[in-house]
């Protein structure tokens, strides 16, 4: 709170000293720029091109996220330095401050009066380095030597490099209440644009020594082919962008293959597109899964929000999302309840995927600007797209064709999801089921007749349970039914009423006698891994087939 303070009070002084220097210096501005000035012209005009081309930084090959987006604007230094050189500070920071004004995006939604707040921030740096004219100035105007050219960029480099670690650094670790250390850290560990900075620099010489000697054309000639390398990163960064995205939701697919949980996927991609994310409680919630018309959690990290009130405008903002098609919807009051924002996510067909719900406490600023936001729902929206397809093949692996109902697959999930109740204070009972004498069905009536049995059974086990209980093929002619919460007598009562049912289900043996199960019954206990409750569950089955079939047998361990 009191480092964004301090950054508001640097950036109103910024402005100040920016307002009284262009107030001084409007008149003399105006008249050096109507006499002969080729090069101060030239100069301001590629300054605007490459602000509007905002091309990426130096940082553009080796980072992770290799989006156009740093707030310092590419490919300037050359230029920069060289007005320093030829028209003194004051034109080396308007066309710094011109340049960043121009930006399209980043900060177009910010108002006016907040870019230019920003932009002055520039200034300072600038009026800094009007110190650094003597030697640069000699440097230039001598004979080329290497120690000329050396200490030039050795100056221009160390003046790049100074600003960006005395002054932007900071200014940035008070925006975003970030250590100035990490920063720093990072910063001087990219090689890459270290060894970029040492380039433009070097570049500026050749370039300031041009204008110098062979006049401010021949200046703005050596300075104009930054503007098509520009042109040729910006295309360069957006398909590395483009790539990167793939490799990403290449990555999120194989996790969501290979593990129960693609979520530490998730989390990552919304990670990578901002670390700052956790100040805000944010949801990723998609569509359509589960049921037409429904939406349904995927992950949500940050701080919790259990608020009932918030819940609901976050089902309010996703209708709205849904029935309107605009790609934001926002709900409630930020200064009372709490607010939400949905991003809509949408695959590359434009179909609503999913949205990223960004819930924020009363009071809480927000870090995160809403168009890094709106991004990330950008990104996540094929990544659902994806993760729907995925969800359905997984329901049809867990399913068994026989017989309808979930396989062992399937069950060995619903068992993984009973004990998690269990652990939290739920009850379960389990029911293992085994046709009797099922052998002698196959070898005297047919396989097909067999696989008929299993079926018709399968229909009576499904249609006799509670839709909160989960009946499943647990092998070939074994069935396993989880009874949610189900007391010791309720369950005894339901197994006796599953073998009730078979016996009158109409399915006869070769000799006409009526088709029988018996069923072991065990209660899972909170110390449970899944297998023990199956095992206690089979050995008591084992008991029903030895006291002679048909019949419900329970464990002796009861829950506990
Ligand atoms: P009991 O359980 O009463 O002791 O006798 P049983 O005859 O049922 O014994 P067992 O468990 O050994 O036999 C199971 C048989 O189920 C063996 C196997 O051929 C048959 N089976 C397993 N899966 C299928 C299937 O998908 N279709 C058919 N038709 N038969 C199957
Ligand atoms: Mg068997
Ligand atoms: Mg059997």
């Amino acid at each position: 709170m009191i480092a964004r303070r301090v950054y508001g009070i640097v950036r109103a002084a910024s402005l100040l000293v920016a307002t009284a220097l262009a107030v001084a210096w409007a008149g003399p501005a105006w008249k050096a720029l109507q006499h002969d000035t080729p090069f101060l012209v030239g100069a301001l005009g590629i300054a605007i091109v490459l602000g509007v081309l905002r091309a990426p930084t130096a940082h553009f090959e080796r980072s992770e996220r290799p989006t156009p987006e740093s707030y310092r604007v590419g490919l300037l230094a050359p230029l920069l330095i060289c007005v320093l050189v030829q028209d003194g500070w004051i034109w080396a920071a308007a066309c710094n401050v011109l340049a960043y004004l121009v930006r399209p995006s980043g900060p177009r939604r910010r108002a006016l009066t907040e870019r230019v707040l920003t932009a002055s921030l520039r200034v300072p740096a600038w009026w800094a380095a009007s110190s650094l004219l003597p030697p640069l100035h000699a440097a230039v105007a001598g004979p080329v030597t290497l120690w000329t050219a050396g200490a030039f960029v050795g100056i221009a480099t160390g003046f790049m490099l100074l600003v960006d670690l005395l002054w932007i650094d900071p200014l940035s670790a008070l925006r975003q209440s970030r250590s100035l250390l990490r920063i720093w850290r990072r910063h001087l560990a990219d090689a890459g644009s270290m060894a970029v900075v040492v380039a433009e620099c070097a570049w500026a010489y050749v370039a300031a020594r041009i204008a110098v000697h062979d006049g401010g054309p021949m200046g703005v000639a050596t300075l104009l082919p930054l503007v098509l390398l520009a042109v040729v990163l910006v295309r360069f960064a957006r398909v590395n962008a483009r790539l990167h995205r793939l490799s990403l939701s290449r990555a999120a697919v194989d996790a969501m293959l290979g593990a129960n949980d693609p979520m530490p996927q998730v989390q990552s991609l919304l990670e990578s597109i901002d670390p700052r994310i956790t100040r805000e409680s944010v949801e990723i919630a998609a569509f359509g899964r589960g049921g037409a018309d429904r939406w349904s959690r995927v992950v949500r990290f940050g701080p919790p929000f259990a608020e009932l009130e918030v819940e609901r405008l976050g089902r309010r903002a996703l209708l709205e999302l849904q029935v309107t098609g605009e790609d934001t919807a926002f709900q409630g009051d930020s200064d009372e309840d709490g607010s939400v924002s949905a991003y809509a996510a949408r695959d590359e067909d434009g179909r609503l995927r999913g949205a990223l719900l960004v819930f924020r406490s009363p009071g809480t600023q927000p870090l995160v600007a809403a168009r890094d936001f709106e991004r990330a729902a950008h990104e996540l929206g094929p990544l659902l797209g994806q993760y729907g397809a995925i969800a359905a093949t997984r329901t049809a692996a867990s399913i068994d064709v026989l017989t309808g109902l979930p396989n062992r697959r399937g069950v060995t999930r619903a068992l993984q999801e009973a004990m998690a109740h269990v652990r939290h204070g739920g009850r379960y009972a389990v029911l293992l089921l085994d046709i009797d004498h099922f052998k002698s069905i196959n070898d005297l009536l047919g396989h097909s007749t067999g696989d008929r049995c299993l079926a018709e059974i399968g229909r009576i086990l499904g249609d006799s349970i509670r839709g909160v209980d989960v009946a499943g093929r647990f092998g070939g002619e074994e069935f396993l039914v989880l009874l949610r919460d189900a007391s010791r007598e309720r369950a005894l009562q339901v197994a006796e009423r599953l073998r009730a049912a078979i016996e009158s289900g109409g399915l006869a043996y070769a000799d006409g006698k009526p088709v029988t199960m018996s069923i072991g019954v065990a209660y899972a206990r909170s110390s449970d891994g899944p297998n023990e409750v199956v095992e206690r569950a089979d050995r008591a089955l084992y008991r029903a087939k030895n006291g002679g079939r048909n019949r419900v047998v329970e464990s002796s361990l009861l829950a506990g």
